[in-house]
């Protein structure tokens, strides 16, 4: 039986915590050990990249207290920032108070690109291209009969006339693509690379690009959330109280000026990417694409804005959704390859991609919210600063004992800089 509650994790030494995260989930800790044998060895590394001279290590943490579509989830994230991990698991105990996080996917289609230029007459071309569309969708089906066999493949073409670019107009073609459990973009590239021999012939133009389109905006994952009023009220440690009323209009007052100013938003849609990236690194997902997805989706009326929104129920109970576009793969890539991400996998008991997808945006919706919480209220830097001031000592030559102490007196004396760390460090030797 798994939970996602391990009380005092954040106290154990972190060879005993593979243990009790191991017992928390019901693996073994050898499923769990590439967490701590760094997984990825040089030979598998020479196998996924060119040139490879080594690999790179970042710290993987535990996100904990999470409770998705009623399913207790420990979360790997794969980060090097302080507090993004503690700011989820915080908010995530305040939302399992609420129900925890319900969430939901559309179908995985992944759309991809066909560029068709030197066309006579583009009207003509694409009504062609209207009438031959069951012919192309039937060859589009051969191509991958796994993903046939599956429940997946072609579903759709869409026609688009690109009316105005800098070389003047041209046709497009939208292959929209079922890629199920895959992330999908070798699966949909190939499947363009093999239509096109036929869209040329049917055009009489000549096929450029053959490639998926990043902004996966029919592959949504939406996460909601709704926090109990009485959840919100706190007492800073600086001594300040703060009641459920003020911290959630703080939030949604936050929130306002992400949605209607595009510099507050980036930083705010970065604070969700937090989250997302932490569990989609620690799944050997492409983070490139999910990051071109979520920003190309944030900006899809013609003005950036935020990826989330933020409001209260009829009790007066904080509620948040996050809707983003959601390429995440459990087979293919690297997410069958790298071991750590395997044992993340293990860790999450994910069977579909779409389940991912839940899990991860939830992820995303507690760290904007972890985010919003520390702005709206004592400010971002109080809960940052420990960590961070162990990572400035750290970087100046501090070790063992050395860090916890020349860090806290940089806390203490709210002077957290590198010239300052050196001097505490001089001043201990
Ligand atoms: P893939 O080609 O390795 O695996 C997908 C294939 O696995 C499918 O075509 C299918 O034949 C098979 N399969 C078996 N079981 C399946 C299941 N349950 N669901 C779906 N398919 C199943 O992987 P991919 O997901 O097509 O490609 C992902 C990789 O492509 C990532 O590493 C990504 O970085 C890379 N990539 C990204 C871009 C981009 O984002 N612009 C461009 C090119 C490549």
């Amino acid at each position: 039986m798994t939970t996602s509650r391990i009380a005092g994790f954040y106290d154990l030494p972190m060879s005993q915590r593979l243990n009790r995260l191991a017992e928390a989930s019901g693996l073994t800790p050898t499923d769990l050990a590439p967490f701590q044998t760094l997984g990825l060895d040089l030979l598998l590394a020479d196998h996924m990249v060119e040139n490879a001279v080594g690999t790179y290590n970042l710290p993987l943490g535990i996100g904990l207290n999470f409770v998705v579509n009623g399913r207790e989830v420990l979360i790997p994230m794969t980060i090097e920032e302080p507090s993004v991990i503690a700011g989820a698991s915080f908010m995530a105990k305040l939302v399992r108070a609420g129900g925890g996080f319900i969430a939901t996917t559309t179908e995985p289609e992944m759309i991809g690109q066909i560029q068709v230029l030197d066309i006579e007459d583009l009207l003509i071309a694409s009504m062609k291209l209207g009438e031959q569309k069951a012919e192309l969708l039937a060859e589009a089906k051969t191509i991958d009969p796994v993903l046939e066999k599956l429940g997946g493949g072609a579903r759709d073409l869409e026609i688009r006339i690109i009316e105005d670019s800098p070389i003047g107009p041209f046709l497009v073609l939208h292959l929209i693509y079922d890629v199920r459990d895959a992330m999908g973009a070798n699966a949909i590239n190939t499947a363009c690379e093999k239509l096109a021999p036929h869209i040329e012939r049917i055009t009489g133009g000549r096929v450029h690009l053959r490639i998926l389109s990043n902004l996966a905006d029919r592959r949504l994952a939406k996460a909601n959330c709704t926090v109990p009023l009485n959840k919100l009220a706190f007492t800073s440690k600086d001594g300040r109280s703060f009641t459920g009323e003020q911290v959630r209009d703080g939030i949604i007052e936050a929130w306002a000026f992400a949605a209607e100013d595009p510099y507050r938003a980036a930083t705010h849609n970065k604070g969700i990417m937090n989250g997302v990236d932490a569990v989609v690194i620690s799944t050997g997902n492409d983070w490139r694409a999910i990051e071109a997805g979520a920003h190309a989706y944030a900006a899809r009326n013609g003005r950036y804005t935020s990826l989330s929104t933020w409001g209260m129920d009829e009790d007066g109970n904080l509620t948040g959704e996050l809707e983003m576009p959601m390429a995440v793969g459990i087979i293919g890539g690297a997410t069958k390859v790298h071991p750590t991400a395997k044992a993340a996998i293990k860790l999450m008991n994910v069977k579909t991609a779409s389940e991912l997808g839940e899990i991860t945006v939830s992820v995303g919706l507690a760290q904007n919210l972890a985010a919003l919480r520390a702005l709206a209220t004592e400010g971002i830097q109080r809960g940052h600063m420990s960590l961070h001031a162990r990572q400035v000592a750290i970087a100046a030559g501090a070790t063992g004992a050395q860090i916890d102490k020349v860090a806290t007196q940089m806390v203490v004396e709210k002077k957290v800089r590198p010239d300052r760390a050196e001097q505490i460090m001089k001043s201990i030797q």
